[in-house]
This record gives structure tokens, C-alpha cells and sequence, in this order.
């Protein structure tokens, strides 16, 4: 049976569930599609066929015992800096090229224990540093819309695999928008939630107080079954919020009549393409048509949210990443009798440029002497973005913004300047310093290439992004385009 890796979660949740198709026929069909396409995009660190098939197997015993999940016997990639037991996770660094971890991930765990199916580990920007996935120490990944342009970053590889249909879902990770920037590139939905609302356990750490694991999927409704099968209180992180479980699907009908957005005014900036304007602008009309009122806001704090990002995480990832010491995990330089040099030959071989440009502006960001000026600053500066986010929620239920000022742009167009590859992450930075939930989907099209809507809401309005996402695809089509690859 053929052509069944093009259905979304929910229907080929369904097909399973009447026994019309089997996970074993559905995993087959996916790898026999990463197959066709994976040489031209690179979206997998790792494939791991053998064990996905045992996995579907197993699924379809107990989809005949009638003991289903909506996740059973659907496969899924796993972003590559989320632990999976027995199966390498190298963070796309050389540094953990060859690391095998002992323990799955919580999510990891929460998915197979529903008899999810992993189809393999997605690339990504090393460590989830980057914004286009050209940062992966073994192959960039390209976007299916076009392979001269970049998928986003850092989820590139599951924005990418979701979209050309490797997979139905993906799980990704977001610290300054690395779930929601590819998914906006990739013409696919992604989904940050609130900080704490998924475990963190098994993540492995960029910037502790930003990350964020999430969904990636081909509608709304397909990150809404995700959501409600990994979130939840994980005594094992300490951030974990202590949530009730909630069925995010259950809401999502109701309509969006008496529902006040805001327009954030900052998040329209000058370097922002015509195009993407135009489509979110007509994204915003349909939200008023659906019976939303629509309001402009302002969020004053925006300008200063790059430079505020761009000094916690590095410092956190500064901290983070120390424990890389060569005797720990992963790479270790063994060329030497001397300790210190073992250690700095191998930060100096197993990190690539990027991440060492992020230690090397956290550990200044934190020496005594500068902590005060940049390192205490930017948590100052984190409270005012949070506050100003916290007086417009007192207007409005959620925002609508661009996801990226821009669609995606050419392979080896910002390597050479890191500061425009910051830039990009202007419209999804603010939501991670507030901990806030947001959600991206596909609006429109410009130059051929997807467009992404932002829907961003006060901490724990998953429900209500989720719900406006499921109206504004009911009522269009973007997200049922697939890329021709
Ligand atoms: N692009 C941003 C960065 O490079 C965000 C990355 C992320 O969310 N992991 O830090």
C-alpha cells in the first residue's frame, strides 16, 4: 500500500484504529520515502529502520488488542539533542558524534510508551545553535520547497522531514525559536510551549532557563494530539510545572467569535520582506473573518530583545557546555600526557565555530567585572520584555506576528556574518525570554516559498493558539501545500 506517508497524525491515527492500514505498512512507507529524498535533504543524523519496524510491530499487536493511543503506530523523527536509549545523539557536534546515551528523554519515554514509532534523529544547528541548520557538524539539511535554501534552524532537519513527508510529526526544541522559525520556512506548524509545560529531562542543555522541547506537524490539530501525549509533570525536572493533564484536541472547535488579538507593531520591522508581510497581513483578515477582533499593541521592550538573548543564552550555554571535557561524554583527545591540554584539544576539535563563538560570548558576558554590566543587565532587561508582554495580555488573548521577517533564504547566504543569522530570530526571541507559549503556521507565499504566522498567548494558552490555529486552517488551505521533491 503506497502513499500513506502524506496523511497527518490524526487520520493516519484513525486508519489505524479501524485497522484499514497497519503501522508496519505506514513505517514502511515513510522509510521507503526517506529513501527517495533523503540524499537531497539531509534531515536525519541517524535512520534507524531495524528498530522502527520492531516498534511497528509491536504497535500493531496492540492496536489488536483494541489498547490504542492516538500516537500508536505513528511515526515520528526525534530532534537530535533529545536522548534516546541505544541510539546515538550527537547534537549534530562532532563532539557527541559517536555518544550513545543510557536513558530515553521523558517525552521519549511518554511517546513510546503510547507505541509511537522512531523513524530516526533529526539534524540540526550543533547543539541548537543557529538558525538554518548550516551549523550541523555533518551536512546541512535543505529545504524541500527549494534544496538551495535552508530549512530554518535549529529543527531544520524536522521542519524539513515533516514537510516532505518523512514523517508525520516531529519533535523539535525551541530556545530562541528553533521549533517555530524552521516550521515557518518548511510551510509546516510548530508549537513552543509554555517553560515547564514538557519535561526537559534528557534534553540535552543549550540554554536552561529557554529551552523548550515541542511538536512539529502538519496542522494544528496534529500538534494538539502530540502535545497531549508529552506534556505533563516530570518529577525528574526541577522546571516541570505541576499541570494537569489536558486534552488540547478537545477545545479546538470552538469558534473564534468575541476573541481579541493584538497586532504587535514591533514585530512589523523595516527588515521585513513585502512578501511575508502581505501573506501574514491576509492571515490576520482571515482571523477577523473567522469573528476575532483585532487590535494594534505595542510591546515596546521588542528592540531590546535580541541583545538580551543574545547575552543569556550564550552564558547559560557557556555554563552548559563545560561539562564537554573530553572525559565525561563523546570526544576526548587522548594525544597527550597533560590534562589541560587533553581538554583544550578536545573543546578545541569537537566544537564547531559557532558554539565556540557562543561559549567563548558567555564566558565574557560572566567573568567578574562584565557580569554586572551584561550578564545582570540582560535579566533586568528580561523582566521589562515579560512585563510588557504581561500588560498587553491584559488587552488582548493573544498576539498574531510573523514568525521570520524573511522566507527562507539561499545555503551559505549568512554564514559569513553571524550577526544577520541573530537577526533573523527577532520575531521569536521575545517568547522564549517570557517563557510564553507560541505556535507558527503556514499563512501564504512568497517567491514560491511558505510563510509563517505566529500566534503567541500568556503562559499555558496552548488551548486557545491551538483552537486559532484549527480555525484558520479550517477556513484555508496553506497547510495541506506540499512542496513538489
Ligand atoms: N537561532 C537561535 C540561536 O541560534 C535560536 C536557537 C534555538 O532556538 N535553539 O540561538
Amino acid at each position: 500500500m503506497a502513499g500513506l506517508w502524506h496523511l497527518s497524525v490524526r487520520e493516519a491515527g484513525l486508519r489505524l484504529q479501524r485497522r484499514e492500514i497497519s503501522s508496519v505498512e505506514l513505517t514502511q512507507d515513510c522509510l521507503e520515502r526517506v529513501q527517495q529524498v533523503e540524499s537531497r535533504l539531509h534531515a536525519f543524523i541517524t535512520i534507524t529502520p531495524e528498530q522502527a519496524l520492531r516498534q511497528a510491530q509491536a504497535a500493531d499487536q496492540r492496536i489488536a488488542t483494541g489498547q490504542t493511543c492516538p500516537l500508536t503506530g505513528i511515526p515520528l523523527q526525534v530532534k537530535d539533542l533529545i536522548s534516546t536509549a541505544g541510539i546515538r545523539t550527537t547534537c549534530a557536534s562532532r563532539m557527541l558524534e559517536n555518544y550513545v546515551p543510557v536513558y530515553n528523554a521523558t517525552v521519549v519515554d511518554k511517546l513510546l510508551d503510547q507505541g509511537a514509532v522512531v523513524l530516526g534523529k533529526g539534524n540540526m544547528d550543533e547543539f541548537g545553535m543557529g538558525s538554518s541548520t548550516e551549523n550541523s557538524a555533518f551536512a546541512p539539511t535543505h529545504n524541500p520547497w527549494n534544496t538551495k535554501r535552508v530549512p530554518g534552524g535549529s529543527s531544520g532537519g524536522s521542519a524539513a522531514a515533516v514537510a516532505a513527508g518523512l514523517v508525520p510529526f516531529a519533535l523539535g526544541s525551541d530556545t530562541g525559536g528553533s521549533v517555530r522559525q524552521p516550521a515557518a520556512l518548511c510551510g509546516v506548524v510548530g508549537l513552543k510551549p509554555t517553560y515547564g509545560l514538557v519535561s526537559r529531562y534528557g534534553l540535552v542543555a543549550f540554554a536552561s532557563s529557554l529551552d523548550q522541547i515541542g511538536p512539529l506537524a502538519r496542522d494544528a490539530y496534529d500538534c494538539a494530539l502530540v502535545l497531549n501525549g508529552i506534556c505533563g509533570h516530570d518529577p525528574r525536572d526541577s522546571t516541570s510545572l505541576p499541570q494537569p493533564a489536558t486534552d488540547y484536541t478537545s477545545g479546538l472547535e470552538q469558534e473564534l467569535r468575541g476573541l481579541r488579538l493584538g497586532v504587535p507593531e514591533e514585530y512589523f520591522t523595516p527588515a521585513m520582506q513585502p512578501g511575508v508581510r502581505q501573506a501574514v497581513e491576509a492571515g490576520i483578515k482571515a482571523l477577523e473573518g473567522l469573528g476575532a477582533t483585532v487590535q494594534p499593541v505595542s510591546l515596546p521592550t521588542t528592540k531590546y530583545a535580541l541583545a538580551c538573548y543574545y547575552i543569556i543564552a550564550p552564558s547559560e550555554c557557556s555554563a552548559n557546555l563545560a561539562r564537554y571535557d573530553g572525559v565525561k561524554y563523546g570526544y576526548s583527545f587522548q594525544d597527550t600526557s597533560n590534562m589541560w591540554e587533553a581538554m583544550e584539544k578536545t573543546r578545541q576539535g569537537g566544537f564547531g565555530p559557532e558554539v565556540k563563538r557562543r561559549i567563548m560570548l558567555g564566558a565574557y558576558a560572566l567573568s567578574s567585572g562584565y557580569y554586572d554590566a551584561y550578564y545582570l543587565k540582560a535579566q533586568q532587561v528580561r523582566t521589562l520584555i515579560r512585563q510588557d508582554f504581561a500588560r498587553v495580555f491584559q488587552q488582548v488573548d493573544a498576539l498574531v506576528a510573523p514568525t521570520s521577517p524573511v522566507v527562507a533564504f539561499p545555503l551559505g547566504d549568512k554564514t559569513a556574518d553571524p550577526v544577520q543569522m541573530y537577526l533573523i530570530d527577532v520575531c521569536t526571541l521575545p517568547v522564549n525570554i517570557a517563557g510564553l507559549p507560541a505556535l507558527s503556521a503556514p499563512c501564504g507565499f512568497s517567491e514560491g516559498l511558505p510563510v509563517g504566522m505566529q500566534l503567541i498567548g500568556p503562559h499555558l494558552s496552548e488551548a486557545t493558539l491551538l483552537r486559532i490555529g484549527h480555525a484558520y486552517q479550517q477556513a484555508t488551505d496553506w497547510h495541506l501545500r506540499r512542496p513538489e521533491i
